[in-house]
């Protein structure tokens, strides 16, 4: 056996149950995937034990929301190859996911009225960078909120988040101008910050969040934020405890689609 298959076994005798639907760990999976990050320098800590199928069946969505990620982050760095990469790789496994590029002056007139995009007045509105995402896009997005926050709950609850919680999550677009409120009004009621990083790599700012979790009712609750890209807020908790809210999807419904997906494979 060498040393990585060590590395692996003792990682998986540790952490038996996959921490998404439950079931045997067989695989080390990556929250978020290493896609998601520059260079595929990922933050140390974001291992997670998991079976073949909630591993595997999330490669082609995660790729997805890496490529959205990357594509909507207005930190002002340069696209790499990596990116290229993406998209050739979203067109192969994805197609339909990949956004319109086709959008009327009058849609992009009224994107540009709800996001803070600077518009150089001598560009015409008709020329200005925007795109479209497609409808199908909201699954990749809520598979990838819903690994995310089953993945921290893992990590700061200690267990695995179980099936019979509910789960909601949302997303914003950081240079949307009700991200920044969000972010102000939500932030003081998660107390635990996380700034994620790697020993000797400087990955920035690229992923960082705030958390809080309850050990006697189970409710758990995030904001994670990708450098100047998207913003992603979640809830899970016990049936019982929702207030409110019919955008709670059972957390059993992501293992009924996974099998359903395993089993076209
Ligand atoms: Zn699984």
């Amino acid at each position: 056996m060498d040393a990585s298959k060590n590395r692996k076994q003792r990682f998986l005798d540790a952490h038996p149950l996959c921490f998404f639907c439950g079931r045997q760990s067989a695989t080390i999976d990556h929250v978020p995937s290493r896609e998601c990050f520059r260079d595929r320098v990922w933050p140390e800590g974001y291992e997670f034990p998991a079976c073949y199928a909630c591993n595997n069946g999330a490669g082609p969505m995660e790729q997805v929301v890496a490529l959205y990620l990357l594509m909507g982050n207005h930190d002002g760095t340069r696209p790499t190859s990596q990116f290229e990469k993406l998209i050739a790789g979203v067109r192969n496994n994805a197609p339909q996911f990949l956004p319109k590029v086709d959008m009327s002056a009058n849609a992009k007139k009224r994107a540009l009225s709800q996001y803070n995009f600077p518009l150089p007045t001598d560009q015409p509105i008709a020329k200005a960078p925007i795109v479209e995402l497609p409808d199908k896009n909201r699954e990749a997005f809520r598979l990838f909120e819903r690994r995310l926050i089953c993945a921290l709950y893992y990590l700061h609850m200690d267990e695995v988040m179980p099936l019979t919680h509910m789960i909601r999550t949302h997303r914003l677009q950081a240079i949307q101008k009700s991200a920044d409120q969000l972010v102000h009004e939500v932030i003081p009621m998660l107390p635990n910050g996380i700034v994620t990083k790697r020993q000797n790599t400087n990955i920035g700012d690229q992923f960082f969040y705030n958390w809080h979790g309850d050990h006697e009712t189970k409710m758990f609750a995030f904001l994670a934020q990708f450098s100047l890209s998207f913003v992603f807020i979640g809830a899970a908790c016990r049936v019982e405890d929702i207030a409110g809210g019919e955008d709670y999807l059972p957390h059993s419904t992501d293992v009924i689609i996974r099998d359903a997906a395993d089993g076209i494979r």
